[in-house]
């Protein structure tokens, strides 16, 4: 597998890629693989005739309190989980080689942002959408692949796509969960080993909630429950729990369509995310 670190081979490879004919599958990640990110390769080898995989851990996402520096990293086993599931090409460039100057230009998804993960996470959404949109001017891509994972991400980056008529198919694919239901994440090997039992609360509210609401069950009081069942757990910090329309992300005031459960928690010092979809 090839592993190319600067924008300028990188955008030459994916010119001359696309020259002679060929389908562009990219899958951007920050790195530290787990079968949700080769979950996403998968689906992108499903689309293109090579899958490029970019690892960066974007600064411009991270706000000053945030793990930025404590974000696991491991390039060469990244590399290799990713060349077992058949992407072509590791694109793994230096903050430097991202950002050699000051940013004066940012892209910045309107109402999608100042919500959920959004109203904590003041210029996260805003360093995603320049992130990537830089990450697609450099690998070319036909075809992107996001995970459910990040919900509100692949929300905010579908409605960039479209707004700024970017000539990308935007796909996401389904959440990869370990075993006991906690959905799988690079955070997840920070969490103490506690915490790490603690947390799969997380998905299994979400969980209870979807089932209740399938069943009819009034909304308010399932949300109610489960907030109270997290704020139980001893160490458990619980930033949101919030039911929203989906992909518009809005307050619902009726159950129909598809709804978003999503909910944010801190276990320590480490912040995990977790949704499930609804169709109603
Ligand atoms: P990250 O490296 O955490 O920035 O994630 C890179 C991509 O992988 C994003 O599109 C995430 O939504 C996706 N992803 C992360 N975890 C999972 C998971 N458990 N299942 C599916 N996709 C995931």
């Amino acid at each position: 597998m090839e592993r190319i670190l600067t924008v300028r081979d990188m955008q030459a490879r994916a010119e001359a890629l696309r020259r002679e004919g060929k389908r562009i599958g990219f899958v951007p990640t920050m790195g530290y693989l787990h079968e949700g990110h080769l979950s996403l390769i998968d689906e992108a080898k499903k689309h293109s005739d090579i899958v490029v995989v970019s690892v960066f851990v974007n600064p411009t996402q991270f706000g000053p309190h945030e793990d930025l520096e404590s974000y696991p990293r491991d390039i060469d086993r990244d590399e290799a989980l990713a060349a077992s599931r058949g992407a072509g090409l590791m694109f793994y460039p230096s903050v430097k080689e991202m950002y050699p100057g000051t940013q004066q230009t940012w892209v910045q998804v309107e109402d999608l942002t100042g919500v959920l993960c959004g109203a904590s996470r003041e210029g996260h959404f805003r360093g995603v959408s320049t992130v990537v949109t830089k990450l697609f001017h450099i690998v070319k891509p036909h075809v992107a692949v996001f995970g459910q994972k990040d919900a509100q991400q692949a929300a905010v980056i579908m409605k960039m796509a479209a707004d700024l008529n970017m000539d990308i198919r935007i796909l996401v694919a389904p959440i990869v969960r370990e075993a006991d239901g906690l959905a799988m994440s690079s955070r997840n090997v920070r969490l103490t080993p506690e915490n790490r039992k603690k947390a799969v609360i997380l998905s299994q509210s979400l969980f209870g909630i979807r089932e209740g609401l399938l069943k009819g069950q009034p909304a308010g009081a399932l949300l109610e429950e489960a907030r109270a069942a997290i704020s139980a757990v001893p160490g458990a910090k619980l930033e949101y729990l919030e039911l929203r329309s989906y992909p518009a992300l809005e307050e619902l005031t009726e159950l129909r369509g598809t709804c978003l459960a999503a909910v944010a928690a801190r276990f320590g010092d480490v912040r995990l995310i977790d949704n499930v979809m609804i169709k109603i």
